[in-house]
């Protein structure tokens, strides 16, 4: 059974913070994750950069932004689906992950402050270790213990571009 993996990045600022966003997109979608929702701020600059890679590299993943969080944990719980927030004060990440499998999950990341609401509403607050790093570090490695490394290998249909891995130099298939 395939299972929907969406990240809701929460906490963006417009102008601080393009490129960690960019980022946390660029992650979701590389580590095999379906989409990504920029909650309560619009820009429309972060979901172009990110829909370019889509055009170019392949598959089909989804960029929104400027949804109400609240309203987004809503939908997917009504949905059925299970809300997990990455935060370093939660359960170690593989003590989790078995009572995830089979589920759809909404994983939260955020900036320097989340509403404590969302530790609140979340079915699991987990923990990628105890100390303080990176929402893009987080996820990329909660993704890699959903995915068990499967996501590594993951085709991406309709690329115009495909690396060919060699031992030195870069090869790209340029398709036509
Ligand atoms: N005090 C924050 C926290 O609760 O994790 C650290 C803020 S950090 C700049 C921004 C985001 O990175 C957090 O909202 C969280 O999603 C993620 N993050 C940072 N360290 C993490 C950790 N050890 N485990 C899980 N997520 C982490």
């Amino acid at each position: 059974m395939m299972v929907k993996v969406v990240v809701l990045r929460m906490g963006h600022r417009i102008f601080r913070d393009k490129r960690v966003t960019t980022h946390v997109g660029l992650v979701a979608r590389a580590f095999g994750a379906d989409g990504m929702i920029i909650s309560d701020v619009s820009d429309k600059t972060v979901e172009e950069s990110i829909r370019k890679v889509v055009q170019n590299w392949g598959g089909d993943f989804f960029v929104e932004s400027g949804k109400s969080w609240r309203a987004v944990v809503e939908t997917w719980r009504h949905m059925g689906g299970v809300i997990v927030h990455l935060t370093m004060y939660g359960i170690p990440v593989d003590e989790v992950i078995p009572k995830l499998k089979g589920k759809d999950i909404l994983v939260i990341v955020g900036g320097e402050k989340m509403p404590r609401e969302v530790f609140e509403i979340a079915d699991f607050n987990v923990a990628i270790g105890n100390q303080p790093h990176s929402e893009i570090a987080a996820l990329a490695i909660f993704l890699d213990r959903i995915f068990h490394g499967s996501e590594l290998k993951k085709e991406f249909k309709n690329s115009k571009m495909k690396i060919i891995p060699t031992e030195k130099g870069k090869k790209i298939e340029i398709k036509s």
